[in-house]
């Protein structure tokens, strides 16, 4: 990088705030992502800030993260939690307070790095107003989600012109599987530069206890065998799934087996609504005696949860990258998963876990079965998915990469800039 030009970049995660808690409604993945990409890049030199939605009147304005990270929260529509299919109208207010901001802190940015359909729309703008380059992280694609919901809400259609408008016009996009490439190629458009850089976990946080320790922490006994579930309360999650193949699992009435869903709730939101589904299941089916829900779990906390389980399950209908996945592989827990999107990337079957049909009840019963019953097993693919998280999925092994991009991207900036600058002389 010429020694000009500055290492700053905007990441725009319009809805998924960087700085609030994880594990609640519409908070998930995506927060995790920007917040750990930004820190970390922000170690590898970068200014970097982070601009979402302001969501509340107590949210603080700006948060520090650390001295080149920090999280800015911009006006744009009212102060209180607005669900992501209805954010579109108040973007252009987005845009305005971006260009406040800039203003006021003497401040443009060359770069911005986008995340979800909303927050590319806010980057095409930048591009257009002021030639800022985009790169764009999809985290959920319109197209494969609208084939697998029942109901398609009204913004389907606004969604999918711009993720395709932002494929084909933005300087890179960013897919984080092989698979989430290949449905933007067969779904989107064939036109626009793709790089796939996965997304990543903390191998500091997750690994950092044992399996013995972490069961005593939670007060597990040593013989039960858990099976672990941690994410949001979402039906594309597939709870469902995971519950009533437990039902049927060979070791259900061994009084070892044990179900735990992390995950947090509010009473009247969608979120509530499916926990309040899954436990009227697990009632109906007998399974309350063995069944936890421990409610939203702390980033400080999933690495014991994690430990203490034989298996974690991640029964989503479609999933981009998947997140817990990786996280559970970290923790040296094997991962029973659907055969989609980014978890046939993230889990190798038969190495690091098993995958499965989704809404495979059957399927997902004698995979969870075959781990459980063969610990050794089991242990060696618990330490399989730790090499392979260690080997391809650290924030800072992600973090180097989205740094050479944007260096590559800055130095073109100066490049086409050059030949104006001999004009003008
Ligand atoms: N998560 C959490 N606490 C919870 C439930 C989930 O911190 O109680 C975190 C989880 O550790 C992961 C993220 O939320 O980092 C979920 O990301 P994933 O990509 O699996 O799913 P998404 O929410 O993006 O659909």
């Amino acid at each position: 990088m010429n020694s000009t030009t500055e290492k700053r970049i905007a990441l725009i995660s319009v809805h998924g705030d960087p700085a609030i808690e994880i594990g609640k409604e519409e908070a998930g993945g995506q927060n995790v992502y920007v917040r750990h990409v930004g820190e970390a890049l922000a170690q590898l030199g970068w200014q970097v800030d982070m601009f979402t939605r302001k969501g509340s009147t107590e949210q603080d304005t700006i948060v520090q993260h650390s001295e080149n990270c920090r999280t800015i929260r911009l006006k744009a529509g009212p102060l209180e939690f607005v669900p992501r299919d209805n954010l579109f109208t108040y973007l252009p207010e987005f845009v305005e307070n971006v260009l406040k901001f800039q203003q006021e802190n003497n401040i443009r940015y060359q770069l911005v790095h986008t995340n979800y359909w909303l927050s590319s729309w806010v980057g095409m703008q930048l591009k257009k107003i002021q030639g800022s380059k985009q790169i764009h992280t999809y985290h959920s694609l319109g197209a494969v989600k609208y084939n697998t919901i029942k109901t398609i809400p009204l913004i389907a259609s606004q969604r999918l012109a711009v993720e395709k408008e932002v494929l084909e016009t933005a300087e890179r996009i960013v897919a984080t599987s092989p698979q989430e490439k290949q449905h933007m190629r067969s779904l989107v458009s064939t036109k626009g530069n793709i790089d796939i850089i996965p997304c990543g976990t903390d191998i500091n946080r997750f690994g950092s206890i044992g399996r013995d320790a972490a069961r005593a922490e939670l007060g597990i006994a040593p013989e039960a065998k858990v099976v672990l579930y941690v994410g949001r309360f979402d039906p594309r999650k597939g709870i469902e799934t995971l519950v009533r193949a437990l039902n049927k699992s060979e070791l259900r009435d061994s009084h070892n087996l044990q179900l735990i869903i992390g995950g947090g709730s509010t009473p009247g939101n969608s979120d509530g609504k499916e926990r309040d589904r899954i436990e009227g299941i697990v009632k109906e089916l007998g399974m309350s005696d063995l069944t936890t829900f421990a409610g939203r779990l702390s980033q400080d906390i999933l690495p014991t949860y994690y430990a203490a389980a034989d298996v974690c399950v991640v029964p989503s209908h479609y999933e981009p990258f998947g997140l817990v996945a990786i996280e559970a592989m970290a923790s040296g827990t094997p991962v029973i998963a659907s055969d989609v999107g980014g978890l046939q990337f993230t889990v190798v079957p038969e190495e690091t876990g098993l995958l499965a049909p989704p809404e495979d009840v059957n399927a997902f019963a004698s995979a969870i079965d075959r781990i459980l019953i063969n610990p050794e097993w089991r242990n060696e693919l618990g330490k399989a998915g730790r090499k392979r998280v260690e080997t391809k999925f650290s924030w800072h092994g992600v973090a180097t990469q989205l740094s050479e991009l944007y260096t590559q991207l800055s130095q073109q900036q100066e490049q086409t800039k050059q030949p104006i600058l001999l004009v003008a002389k």
